[in-house]
Parts: C-alpha cells; sequence; structure tokens
C-alpha cells in the first residue's frame, strides 16, 4: 500500500489503498465495474481477483483504506450497514447465543437482532450503555457470545466506555463489537481501546455525501471459537454475498478521502449550534458530549479527538414544539439519515426509531436530532432561529 504506519491520519486518508492504477498511470483507481476476470490458465487468476463476489480490485483499494483507518487486520465492505451488521452475526454466532446489547442505539440494529436473528435463537439484554455495573450484570456465563455498543450513542449521545466493554467481555470470553458511525476513525479508533470488531454505515460520514449505501466490518487480529476473525468474516461476505459494488466503493473510498477535513468542520459547527442552543427558552436539554455539562464529556475526551457532528435537543413546548420545529427549518431538510455536508433535521422517536415505539427503548418523545453538515454556521443558526419560532408558535398554541 501507499503509506506507511508513520504517515498521519489524512495521509493514510487519501493514499492508502488508493495507489495510481500500475497499467495506466491514472492517478484515481479505477471502478472496476465486472463481474468476472479472465484466468491465465485454469484456477490461474491476476492478482487473486477471480469473481466479483469474492474480491474486486475497486472493494479491495477502499476496504485497506479504512482498514488502515480503523487500525484494524482486515475489512470487509457490504451492502449497507445492516448488511454489514447482518454479515457479522451470522459469522460469528450459532443459535442460542446471547448478546449483550447497548440499548441507545440505531433503531435497524435492534430489529435486526430482535426480528431476524431472534428466529434462530438469538437472545439479548439491553444495557444503560454509560452503566459498567449493569452491562457486567447483562452478561450470562457461558451463553453471551458477544458485547454490542455504539459510542456515541443514538440519539441521545450517551458515551460508552469503550474499554470498559472491553475488559468486561473478555473476561467472559465474548467479543467486543462497537459501531464506530457516528464517530468515525478520525474521531474514535475502538480497536485501540480494546474492541475486537469495528461496524460502519459507510452510508453516513464515510461516504459523506448522501449520495450511496454502505456498510463496513473492520475486525483486529484475533480468534473466536477456534477461527480468525478474518477468515469467519471474509467467509461470510463470500458465502452470502451480500457485498458492496464498485460504483459503491468508489463513491465511499472518495468520501473517506476528506473524512478529515469534514470531520473537523462537521465538529466546530455542532459545538458551536450546541452552545448557541443552551441559551434558549424553548429547549429543555441540549445533548451533546462536547458540552462540559455532559456527563459524558471527560469520558469522550479521554477517548476520542472531538464530539462529532450530532446534537440532539429536547423541548420545553414537548412533542408539539419539537414536531413544529422539525418542520419548520429550511436549511435543515427533514430526513432521516445523517453524515454529509448537509445539514439534517430528524423527529427520531417515529422516523429513525420507529421500531421501537411502546418498548423501553422509545426515544423521549420531545426531542430532536440535528446532523449538522458543514455549511455556514451563521446561515445554520439562522435557520434553527425559524424551527423555534416555529416550536414557541406551538407551545403557545397548546397552552391556549
Ligand atoms: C445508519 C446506521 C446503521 C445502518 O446502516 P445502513 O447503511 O442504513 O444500513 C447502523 N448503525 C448506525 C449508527 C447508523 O447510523
Amino acid at each position: 500500500m501507499g503509506t506507511t504506519t508513520n504517515h498521519g491520519f489524512n495521509t493514510q486518508a487519501i493514499h492508502a489503498g488508493q495507489e495510481p492504477d500500475p497499467l495506466t498511470g491514472a492517478v484515481i483507481p479505477p471502478i472496476y465495474q465486472t463481474s468476472t476476470f479472465v484466468q491465465d490458465g485454469i484456477n490461474v487468476l491476476r492478482n487473486g481477483h477471480e469473481y466479483s463476489r469474492g474480491s474486486n480490485p475497486t472493494r479491495s483499494g477502499f476496504e485497506t483504506q479504512l482498514t488502515v483507518l480503523e487500525t484494524g487486520h482486515a475489512g470487509f465492505a457490504f451492502a449497507s450497514g445492516i448488511a454489514a451488521e447482518d454479515a457479522l452475526l451470522r459469522a460469528v454466532l450459532e443459535p442460542g447465543d446471547h448478546i449483550v446489547l447497548g440499548s441507545d442505539g440505531y433503531g435497524g440494529t435492534n430489529r435486526l437482532i430482535n426480528r431476524l436473528h431472534g428466529k434462530w435463537g438469538i437472545t439479548n439484554t439491553p444495557v444503560d450503555i454509560t452503566d459498567l455495573a449493569a452491562v457486567q450484570a447483562a452478561v450470562q456465563p457461558g451463553k453471551t457470545a458477544l458485547l454490542w455498543v455504539e459510542t456515541p450513542s443514538n440519539p441521545l449521545l450517551g458515551i460508552a466506555d469503550v474499554a470498559g466493554w472491553a475488559g468486561i467481555a473478555h473476561a467472559a470470553g465474548a467479543l467486543l463489537v462497537v459501531d464506530n458511525t457516528f464517530a468515525t476513525p478520525f474521531l474514535q479508533r475502538p480497536l485501540t481501546l480494546g474492541a475486537d470488531v469495528v461496524v460502519h454505515s459507510t452510508t453516513k460520514y464515510i461516504g459523506g455525501h448522501s449520495d450511496v449505501l454502505g456498510g463496513a466490518v473492520v475486525v483486529a487480529d484475533r480468534a473466536f471459537r477456534g477461527q480468525e476473525l478474518a477468515e469467519a468474516v471474509g467467509f461470510q461476505q463470500f458465502a452470502g454475498g451480500a457485498v458492496a459494488g464498485p460504483q459503491d466503493c468508489f463513491l465511499a473510498a472518495r468520501g473517506l478521502k476528506t473524512l478529515g477535513l469534514r470531520m473537523e468542520r462537521h465538529c466546530s459547527n455542532a459545538a458551536a449550534i450546541a452552545d448557541w442552543l443552551q441559551g434558549r427558552e424553548e429547549i429543555s436539554t441540549v445533548l451533546y458530549p462536547g458540552l462540559e455539562t455532559h456527563p459524558g464529556h471527560e469520558l469522550a475526551k479521554a477517548q476520542s479527538n472531538g464530539f462529532g457532528g450530532i446534537v440532539s435537543m429536547q423541548f420545553a413546548g414537548g412533542e408539539a414544539a419539537a414536531r413544529a420545529f422539525a418542520e419548520s427549518t429550511k436549511l435543515f431538510a427533514l430526513s432521516v439519515s445523517l453524515g454529509g455536508v448537509e445539514s439534517l433535521v430528524c423527529y427520531s422517536a417515529e422516523m429513525t426509531h420507529a421500531s421501537v415505539i411502546g418498548t423501553p427503548l422509545a426515544v423521549p418523545r420531545n426531542l430532536v436530532r440535528l446532523s449538522v453538515g458543514i455549511e455556514q454556521v451563521e446561515d445554520l443558526i439562522a435557520d434553527l432561529q425559524l424551527g423555534l419560532a416555529a416550536a414557541r408558535a406551538a407551545s403557545l398554541q397548546r397552552a391556549a
């Protein structure tokens, strides 16, 4: 690969797995839009490529790029974040296994584990991600195979102690999986904190432009149940087939090159907005790990290089105010998803987390989540003012 471990993050992001094309000198590696590869004799493969479900050079380049940035041993790209998670679960679990699952997390992960893997006898215990004693108490010795956590979490932006979770997992002979979608490897590298596996929705910050779906699994150099993790996940990718296509890998790789620059701006815009929101009477709570008042602030500072681009807030005027806000901003587009250059607003309870309505995992109904983009922050704040005016009007109307 074109980089060394001495290179900094942005150098690796641009060069790892992304060498110029040896055949033509094209600075940007081509999109190898092919299903199959010619063989120089029966089973005599050029550079190891046989069929694009098994491997494709565009995909391999992106997998290397992300693996280097996560300090992993091997990485695997999938058609979506959920496809990546599904492949990981199938690769390492056996029927009857138990998962300790962070309770504040992506609604689709919960749905996948409960509704699809539940059918195969997989059980789980949801736990408060900030309470290591609760995590320990949820472990079922001999039965718990995985601990799974997202940090910062979605949408409450709780911070989990990754090293603490890893200690509990390893003492139980289980693996720790960290969903690093919100933080990205620019802000946090869970494998260096003891996690065994990182999963990503590359749809979000890694792609970064809301124009591609994708997912990835990056594993440490570790064995589980007598099998190398890289081998288990690699076989699942090939045999299960939920791979990312070459166009999608090209877009994800292009996005990943500017991740560092974008994250710096996401973080500074989000910090300015969190600060500004804190002084508003319409808002009862601002949830952002960068605020000194956030319960996970010190931990976030210790285990990551920044606090991310997601800000959640709760409205003093309740559900009506939250809904009015979410439907009134102009630059902040009402939409699920996050991590693109453009700002988005989401009413989590009924959008991203509709699948957990009526359960203990349901999101507060006065909460709105912002994915703060990289626009001019003054314009974003002016736009939030529109939303707050609508929230105020909705509260007054309800009071009248
Ligand atoms: C979006 C998301 C996923 C799922 O990824 P898809 O690409 O939508 O399948 C998983 N985890 C987190 C934290 C996400 O934000």
